[in-house]
C-alpha cells in the first residue's frame, strides 16, 4: 500500500505507539491500515455416497477440480458463506453443515473452513466461476487435477473418516515447502 484510503498521504511502514509490529501507518492523519488474515468458507456437499465437485472457470488453477468454496464476506456467518459459495458455484443448495476442516495457511495469510454438506437434491450447475460440476463416487475422484491441498486433504480424511462414521474436526496447518498435491 503506497497512499493513505482515508485522505491520500502517503503511508509509512513503522511500529503504532503501543503496538509490537510494522503497519502501513498514514502520518499526515494517523490512520492504521492493518492486515490480517482472510477467511475462506466451504462445503463438502454429500449427496448417497457421493460428493460435488466444481471445476475451476477462473485462475488460479483454471480447469481443475475444487470444492464450492471462497472469501467470507462482510456481515455473513461462517455458515452462511458456505452456503452461499456453493450456490455462487455449484447452483447447490446444501443443508446440515458441520464444520469439518480447519486450516491455517500462515505464508499467505489465509484460513480455510470447510463443512461437510447434505446436499438436498442431486440438483446443480456451473456457476460463473465453474465450467463444470459433478457428483463422483470415491473412486472417481480426480486425484491428480484436484485445484489445492486444502481439497484434497479434506477429501482425504472425508474417505477416511467415512468408514467408522466419525467425523471429527480436522486442523491442519500447510506449510509452502509441502508440495501442493497430496
Ligand atoms: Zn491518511
Amino acid at each position: 500500500m503506497n497512499f493513505c484510503s482515508q485522505c491520500g498521504g502517503q503511508i509509512e511502514r513503522r511500529v503504532p505507539a503501543g503496538d509490537n509490529r510494522e503497519r502501513d501507518v498514514c502520518p499526515q492523519c494517523g490512520f492504521i491500515h492493518y492486515q490480517n488474515p482472510k477467511v475462506i468458507v466451504g462445503c463438502l456437499p454429500v449427496y448417497q455416497n457421493k460428493v460435488l465437485l466444481c471445476r475451476r472457470a477462473i485462475d488460479p488453477r483454471y480447469g481443475l477440480w475444487t470444492l464450492p468454496a471462497g472469501f467470507m464476506e462482510l456481515g455473513e456467518t461462517t455458515w452462511q458463506g458456505a452456503e452461499r459459495e456453493t450456490w455462487e458455484e455449484a447452483r447447490a443448495k446444501v443443508s446440515n453443515l458441520e464444520l469439518y476442516s480447519v486450516f491455517n495457511l500462515p505464508h499467505i495469510g489465509q484460513v480455510y473452513c470447510i463443512f461437510r454438506s447434505e446436499l438436498e437434491k442431486p440438483e446443480f450447475a456451473p456457476g460463473e466461476e465453474s465450467l463444470e460440476v459433478a457428483l463422483f463416487e470415491e473412486e472417481e475422484i480426480p486425484w491428480d487435477e484436484l485445484a489445492f491441498m486444502t481439497i484434497s486433504r479434506t477429501l482425504k480424511h472425508y474417505f477416511e473418516d467415512r468408514k467408522s462414521g466419525d467425523f471429527p474436526v480436522r486442523m491442519e496447518d500447510i506449510e509452502p515447502s509441502v508440495k501442493p498435491k497430496c
